[in-house]
């Protein structure tokens, strides 16, 4: 232990050691990019050294290697050598490189995906007491530095001088005739993109923390709430946090008392929040009063002064965006956060993206809904009817009953585990895949409400986290370990049963989370309760329409906040306040007031993702859809052979993967037209 500590300081010291020689003699200040008359000079050379010369791709690789080359990793002539040292103009040479790279990967992420699992384990296992240093080590995390070791040591230079890159639309078109092994190839094309540097990341790290924490004690005290008018009251001790809890809150006051009052006043905490007219100290805070409407705030029953919170919410977005348009030249290949997001991350296009929200927002049958929802509700709809439950098919059978059935069965994480294979052959697969299956997936009692954490490497296996209490599992427990059931399964095949390592996986998270989905769906039939009728696929059909209908409107007063920003490079946190209201306000009156009948509402940019997650959102509606269309096809299939046949297709574009799962593009289209026959089913009730 002691000389590995040494070791780590000597490396340390001698490293301060050379920076200050640098600055002292400050000829190297700043690292230097290749000049063109190098690279050609470079590629010239290389075409001259061999008799067929495989001229496109020595373009492209001596390209790509000067994109990322500095005067820190050598000087012209070091670049031109190792070009012309390392390019492989033969196939099967190209092959073999190929075949060390796909093994060594799997290497390198199978450990250090053992090694954090390993360090995270006293943090995620619900045993024993945790103490501060458990944290410490969980938050190591093992291969932070392995991208730039693999800079300096000229691993990535290598794989990108031999591996070109494709672009999302070239991996969409040419890609059409890929072999799994010409997909794994522009797998390991992807495998360097960004190079930012170490203390531009640590910065990001640091302001992503305030974010988290901005967002983590955004809380409203709702018995300090006054609300003189219609005398709306909640409970003394509630706490919610926005915007999670406040929208949730609105959604479980549909059927409660003053429950429409309830969640008007609620509406308008949220458009103080949005407007940042929130008075600053009532945020986290249990000591002072306040009455939302009046916007006053009061102090043992006596009215103070306050400031307004200060944009403090803008300021965050203005905060990312710098951070994040700092990396785009780092980013060769992606320079932009946008085009990072959609393209390289979930690899669809924002435009695309766009354009399968405005189809299900404009779609006739949104209105048609929105109609049902009156009529059910008795009511002309207010803006926070966005979030209507009404549609959620509820079981008949209690959640107490539930319960007693689940925790009697599952009293620990071993009974759970002994009964997966049985949970996989009343799903539909077969004895010997659920064995299989079975076979590669743990089950852990977690100390959270679960999470299902997958292996990096053949030979490793797929962890179930399922919180289980002192007396077994309960309802709600066994839903979620339903869910992290699917993501288990999934995560097995897609490593297991893929072709190449390379492309082992599904193509984003939207698609993880659909296969989740569809295993949390069928809990009660592994119960052996199933009571699915027409009536119950009609309601979830509504459901999954009403949620993306509201989430894709959300998510595109993100993505246009985003397209601002960039066109706003300078703005300040009141004029991207201004701004993101604007946004609100037009997505709104544009595809939501019709159906609402009332125009300029701000609630669209109430979710703390914009501030925490950015540009995340839009990967929750692409979800849903893609859970409604593997839903569509699984209907006259055998659930266990067509769930594996579909996980072992292997990363590839969503547009690629939906055309083999499913033969058809990812599109609103099934749901909308399934929404209209549930719509009709509903109107002639
Ligand atoms: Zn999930």
């Amino acid at each position: 232990m002691r000389t590995i500590f040494l070791f780590l300081l000597a490396i340390f010291m001698v490293s301060c050691g050379m920076e200050n020689k640098i600055n002292e003699n400050n000829k190297i200040s700043k690292p230097l990019p290749i000049r063109d008359i190098v690279i050609v000079n470079t590629i010239d050379s290389l075409k001259l050294k061999f008799q067929t010369p495989d001229i496109e791709r020595i373009e492209m690789g001596v390209r790509q290697v000067a994109d990322f080359w500095t005067s820190e990793d050598g000087t012209d002539e070091d670049f031109q050598n190792f070009c012309i040292e390392n390019f492989i103009n033969d196939k099967d040479e190209l092959d073999s490189a190929f075949v060390t790279i796909q093994k060594n990967f799997e290497v390198l992420n199978g450990h250090f995906n053992k090694i954090s699992l390993a360090l995270k384990f006293k943090q995620h296992i619900d045993e024993g007491e945790m103490n501060p240093l458990d944290l410490m080590f969980g938050g190591y995390e093992p291969s932070s530095n392995l991208q730039s070791d693999l800079f300096k040591n000229k691993i990535a230079f290598y794989i990108l001088l031999n591996f070109p890159h494709y672009s999302l639309d070239e991996k969409n078109t040419i890609g059409d005739n890929w072999t799994a092994r010409q997909w794994a190839y522009a797998r390991v094309g992807d495998l360097f993109s960004s190079r930012v540097p170490a203390d531009l990341s640590l910065e990001f790290g640091d302001l992503n923390n305030k974010c988290d924490n901005y967002i983590a004690n955004y809380n409203i005290y709702m018995g300090n709430i006054i609300d003189n008018k219609t005398n709306a009251k909640f409970p003394e001790d509630m706490k919610l946090i926005s915007h999670w809890n406040l929208r949730d809150e609105i959604k479980s006051n549909y059927n409660a008392e003053n429950g429409l009052n309830k969640q008007k006043m609620i509406y308008t905490i949220m458009k103080r929040i949005i407007n940042q007219e929130i008075p600053e100290n009532v945020i986290n805070n249990k000591d002072l009063k306040w009455d939302p409407a009046e916007n006053k705030v009061f102090q043992n029953d006596k009215e103070i002064q306050f400031k307004p919170e200060p944009d403090t919410r803008y300021q965050y977005m203005i905060d990312n965006f710098k951070m994040l348009s700092a990396m785009d030249k780092y980013n060769p290949f992606y320079q932009t956060y946008i085009d990072r997001k959609f393209k390289e991350e979930m690899e669809m296009p924002f435009e695309e993206v766009e354009k399968i929200f405005i189809e299900l927002l404009s779609s006739e049958q949104s209105k048609k809904i929105g109609e049902l929802i009156e009529k059910r509700l008795g009511r002309k709809l207010e803006p926070f009817d966005i979030w209507y439950d009404g549609f959620k098919s509820r079981s008949t059978i209690s959640d107490e009953h539930l319960t007693k059935l689940t925790s009697s069965k599952y009293k620990d994480n071993i009974a759970f585990q002994n009964d997966l294979p049985n949970i996989l052959v009343k799903l539909g697969f077969t004895k010997e895949k659920a064995m299989y299956l079975a076979d590669k997936i743990v089950v852990d009692a977690s100390r959270g409400a679960g999470h299902a954490w997958g292996a990096q490497m053949k030979g490793e296996k797929a962890h179930l986290r399922s919180r289980i209490g002192k007396n077994g599992m309960d309802y709600k427990g066994y839903n979620i370990a339903l869910h992290e059931f699917g993501h288990n399964v999934e995560q097995t095949f897609s490593l297991y049963n893929v072709p190449e390592y390379m492309i082992s996986g599904v193509p984003n998270t939207a698609f993880t989370e659909a296969m989740a989905f569809l295993f949390q769906q069928r809990d009660m039939k592994v119960l052996g309760l199933a009571n699915t009728n027409e009536e119950t696929e009609y309601l979830h059909t509504l459901d999954s329409y009403w949620s993306a209908f509201e989430i894709m409107g959300v998510s595109l007063v993100d993505m246009y906040a985003w397209k601002w920003l960039y066109d706003n490079p300078n703005a300040n946190a009141k004029e991207l306040k201004e701004n993101v209201i604007r946004i609100s306000k037009e997505v709104w009156n544009k595809y939501y007031a019709p159906i609402f009948n009332s125009k300029d509402e701000e609630i669209l940019g109430i979710y703390s993702h914009m501030i925490s997650y950015p540009l995340y959102l839009a990967a929750y509606p692409i979800g849903h859809l893609i859970e409604f269309q593997l839903e569509q096809n699984l209907k006259d299939k055998p659930f266990g052979a067509e769930i594996e046949r579909m996980t072992t297709i292997g990363r590839v574009t969503p547009k690629d993967w939906m055309k083999k799962a499913v033969s058809n593009e990812l599109s609103p289209k099934p749901l909308i037209e399934m929404a209209k026959k549930s719509i009709e089913y509903f109107s002639n009730k």
